[in-house]
Formats: C-alpha cells, structure tokens, sequence
C-alpha cells in the first residue's frame, strides 16, 4: 500500500529515475568500500602488533565483503529498473512512460516487483514487472 502511494505521488517517470539513481548508488558505494579495502591493505605494517594486524587484515576483508554486497545490490536493482523500464511503453499506441499506476505488489522486502498500470492516452492495461 505504501509502495502504491510512493509510486502515484512521484509518478512512473520520478520512480524510475529514483530506482537508477538508487542502484548507482550502490555502485559508488561499493567504490567506496574497494577504496577502504586497499587503503586498509595499504596501511598494513608487518612489524606492528598481532592484534593490530589482525584487527586492520579483518577490517579491510570486511571492506571487501561490503563492497561485493554493493555491487549485488547494484546489480539487482539495476535489474529491476531495466525491467520496469522495458515496459514502461504502451503496447497499443507506443507512448512512453505515460500512465495511471493502478496497484502494486511488493516482495517480502518492501521491493516493488509487480506494477498494473493504465495508459493515459489510450486507457490500454498491462503490467509491468515479474
Ligand atoms: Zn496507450
């Protein structure tokens, strides 16, 4: 219902826009965490102390993990642009991005997965998603 709510207040056009920027955030955000990976690599000292090193080696591996669950995130929610992006254009006149949102179904996490949508020049039904 919230998703429904979101989606008719932005508008297709605002969401979908939000959805890549969304998704390349994630991207910086995994550069983000590869730079903090190898500047924690980088500041590893050999003669230091073992629980320094360890401590500093756990970080940076750490960093890594981030970094890979962002790409993943990118990846997907990319993906899921892509999808909605595809059939955003009427299957009867062709217009792009021009319609009534007519209901949402969201995953278990809150993600829009499915969206029934209305064209605003020809009043053609289809859906977007899945
Ligand atoms: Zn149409």
């Amino acid at each position: 219902m919230d998703a429904l709510h979101t989606l008719r207040r932005l508008g297709f056009r605002r969401w979908y826009e939000r959805l890549l920027i969304e998704a390349h955030a994630w991207l910086v955000t995994c550069f983000l965490a590869l730079v903090l990976a190898v500047a924690l690599f980088e500041s590893h000292d050999q003669t230091g102390m073992l629980t320094a090193r360890i401590a500093l080696i756990s970080s940076a591996l750490f960093s890594v993990l981030g970094a890979w669950a962002a790409y993943r995130r990118y990846f997907l929610t990319l993906q899921r642009a892509e999808i909605f992006g595809e059939k955003a254009v009427c299957p009867q006149c062709g217009t792009y991005a021009k319609l009534d949102i007519e209901s949402v179904r969201e995953n278990n996490a809150g993600e829009v997965i499915r969206v029934d949508v209305c064209c605003r020049k020809c009043r053609c039904q289809w859906q977007m998603g899945e």
